[in-house]
């Protein structure tokens, strides 16, 4: 049977080193470093969470440039969250790492968890997941601490360690993959550090996360 339009193109995110990384599907772990469950006003470990964005919200950044972002629609209240972004490749294996944000309408997240409502309009917008290259997991080793952090037009304003995230890479793809069929391609965005804040137009996000480099993002 032929298709009756042009399917949209695969979302890639490009690899260091060379080559694009197509991406399947994007998963992200909600409150997953204790500061930053207690400035979203809960406390104690949780069992993980996850809700997803679309493959196609990713705004891939090459290595040594800036994206950009267009602001999105609807909100007033547009919130930066960095975070470690594991790549999978095949057989359930880690590819590789990315520094990524979990970009968030938090006012229409809000106003939905008010209602009791899914989150999608505050978390799986347009644009909504900039990401730097993926660094094959052979050039990085396991990623189990080092500095995460993000400057907003060079003042810091979100810093971690990965270290503390409260539901560590290992425990989150075994949560995973108890729920979902995992496969080359996923995206896992792994939670943010405390510090989030909003951002406007012309506001430039430089995240960093040792080892992966820095992905430099503009609000349009
Ligand atoms: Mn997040």
């Amino acid at each position: 049977m032929s298709l009756v339009f042009a399917p949209a193109p695969v979302a890639t995110v490009p690899v260091a080193g060379g080559g694009s990384y197509p991406v399947h599907r994007i998963y992200c772990v909600g409150r997953n470093y204790a500061e930053h469950a207690v400035e979203m006003g809960h406390t104690g470990r949780e069992p993980p969470f996850f809700f997803l964005k679309p493959a196609d919200t990713v705004v891939p950044v090459p290595e040594g440039q800036t994206g950009t972002m267009a602001y999105p629609s609807l909100t007033k209240n547009l919130h930066h969250e960095i975070e470690l972004v594991v790549a999978m490749g095949p057989g359930g294996k880690i590819f590789g790492y990315a520094v990524g944000l979990d970009m968030t309408r938090r006012d229409l997240q809000n106003e939905m968890k008010k209602q009791g409502r899914p989150w999608s309009i505050g978390k799986a917008f347009e644009q909504s997941a900039p990401i730097g290259p993926i660094v094959p997991m052979a050039t990085t080793g396991e990623l189990t601490t080092g500095a995460i952090t993000l400057d907003v037009n060079g003042l810091r304003k979100q810093t971690g360690d990965l270290k503390d995230l409260i539901w560590n890479v290992a425990e989150t793809i075994e949560q995973l993959a108890a729920a979902w069929d995992l496969q080359a391609g996923d995206l896992i965005f792994t939670g943010t550090p405390a510090g989030v804040g909003a951002v406007v137009r012309g506001d430039v996000m430089e995240g960093h996360i040792a080892g992966l480099g820095t992905l430099r993002v503009e609000v349009a």
